[in-house]
């Protein structure tokens, strides 16, 4: 098992694509854009709608980094509930930054509506599920806090929650009607291609390889190619490759794997998440599932498929899987894959200044509404110069010491409850 991109679910079924040739030569550009994912395309596609001239280099395909990895919850909000990033931000520009992740699924259906991207888009809602009764009391105190700032979320009883996933499994959930599910490479794939018809210029197959400035101009150099541009945007996030002349903020590593099944038969479809919710539960190493388009069950956890503890991991989901929905006892997986997210020590999400630019990451496991917003409103601050459109306040310098143990640690503890659990 490899952290191929070719080996997931979401590279197989993808109906998105765009036309796009590596960088060849020296061109010049209001904004280079680096990294192709939700942010770097909904940067090009803003910028470009804006009338600026763009080129974006991505090191290798479009959705390449989490951004084609990931479950496909297309969430209102953050992981951390609204106190929480109150306390971190403060009040004021935490309430902001609630406000304008809690409609990010309005604006990545209304992108996905307006441009078209075929990326099975489902606005049913998720369910945060109680994985014992012990989990219900965090979902309370979220429910409370979300509602508190308007949220339309909903406590369901283990009654309403176990009939809406189909498992005996559920001791409650919180229902968001705000967020959905989508095919999260199509849905990169979908924003590059809408970019590409704004007028902006994508190329895969790029990786830049060195950063420097000459005057207030910046040189960003791929392998054939050279962009002069007044303006940039880094958008590496926890798929960064080195880049001379450039210093990757540190994301501390958390790696998380998914297994799809095959298309399961109407009859279980009917029982099975009936709803199309996408879930995920309250276990301190939490777990995912959703159905795709065709009917396929997705399921996932914290965990990397590449070291000595995969088969812990993939043991582990065929026992979740078992104790979930024993209707799909001992059913193989069509598909199992990984990728790393990119966590600070908030939970936060950040936007730091380069000079004339931008770089953000750390969405900490919450990208799809939060990097789209992130791309669209790092593009219109820097074209229209008007900073007050920024989602959070730019920070200052980030230090994240001991990230790679930090992550040895995650992975440790996800391999150690994988192999005890569920047994
Ligand atoms: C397994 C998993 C599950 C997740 N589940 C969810 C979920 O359900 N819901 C949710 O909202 N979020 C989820 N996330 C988080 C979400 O996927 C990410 O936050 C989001 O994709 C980040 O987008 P991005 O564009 O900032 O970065 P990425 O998508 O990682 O893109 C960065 C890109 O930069 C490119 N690059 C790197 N270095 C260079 C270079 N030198 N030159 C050119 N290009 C370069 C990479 O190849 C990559 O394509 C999950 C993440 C993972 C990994």
């Amino acid at each position: 098992m490899t952290s191929d991109l070719a080996s997931s679910l979401w590279h197989k079924t993808c109906q998105e694509h765009s036309s796009s040739s590596a960088l060849t030569g020296e061109v010049t550009a209001d904004l280079a854009v680096i990294g192709g994912g939700y942010t770097g395309c909904a940067a090009a596609l803003k910028a470009a709608e804006l009338g600026a001239s763009v080129r974006l280099v991505e090191a290798e395909c479009f959705g390449h980094g989490g951004s084609g990895r990931n479950v496909g919850l297309s969430n209102a909000g953050l992981w951390l509930p609204p106190e929480e990033i109150n306390a971190r931000l403060g009040p004021k520009a935490g309430r902001r930054l609630s406000q304008i992740l809690g409609e990010a699924p309005d604006l990545v259906y209304g992108l996905i509506e307006t441009h078209g991207i075929k990326c099975e888009p489902v606005r049913n809602g998720t369910l945060h599920c109680a994985h014992a009764p012990a989990g219900l009391k965090d979902l309370q105190n979220r429910a409370k806090q979300l509602q508190a700032i308007g949220a339309p979320v909903v406590l369901l009883n283990q009654e309403d929650a176990r009939a809406r996933v189909g498992s005996d499994a559920i001791y409650g959930a919180l229902f968001d009607p705000r967020a959905g599910t989508i095919q999260p490479l199509a849905y990169a794939c979908g924003l590059a291609r809408a970019a590409i018809d704004a007028g902006a210029h994508l190329h895969d197959q790029s990786p830049a390889t060195k950063i420097s400035r000459t005057g207030d101009i910046w040189q960003v150099e791929t392998p054939k190619g050279l962009i002069r541009a007044k303006q940039l945007i880094m958008a590496t996030n926890g798929y960064a490759r080195p880049m001379q002349g450039y210093d990757i903020p540190t994301i501390v590593p958390v790696h998380y794997f998914q297994g799809a099944t095959a298309p399961l038969s109407t009859e279980l479809r009917q029982v099975l998440l009936p709803g199309l919710e996408g879930c995920w539960d309250s276990a301190m190493v939490m777990s995912s599932w959703r159905m795709d388009q065709a009917g396929r069950l997705v399921i996932g956890a914290m965990g990397a498929l590449d070291h000595f503890g995969s088969s812990i991991h993939k043991d582990w989901l065929s026992r979740k899987l078992a104790n979930l929905f024993p209707a799909l006892a001992g059913i193989e997986m069509e598909s199992l894959w990984f990728g790393r997210i990119a966590m600070t020590r908030e939970y936060l999400p950040k936007i730091q200044r380069l000079q004339n630019g931008y770089v953000s990451f750390g969405y900490s496991g919450r990208g799809i509404g939060p990097g789209t917003v992130f791309g669209l409103r790092m593009a219109e601050a820097l074209i229209t110069g008007d900073e007050s459109v920024l989602p959070l306040p730019v920070s200052a310098n980030h230090t994240l010491p001991f990230a790679g143990l930090r992550g040895a640690y995650y992975e440790t503890g996800a391999t150690l409850t994988h192999f005890v659990s569920d047994r």
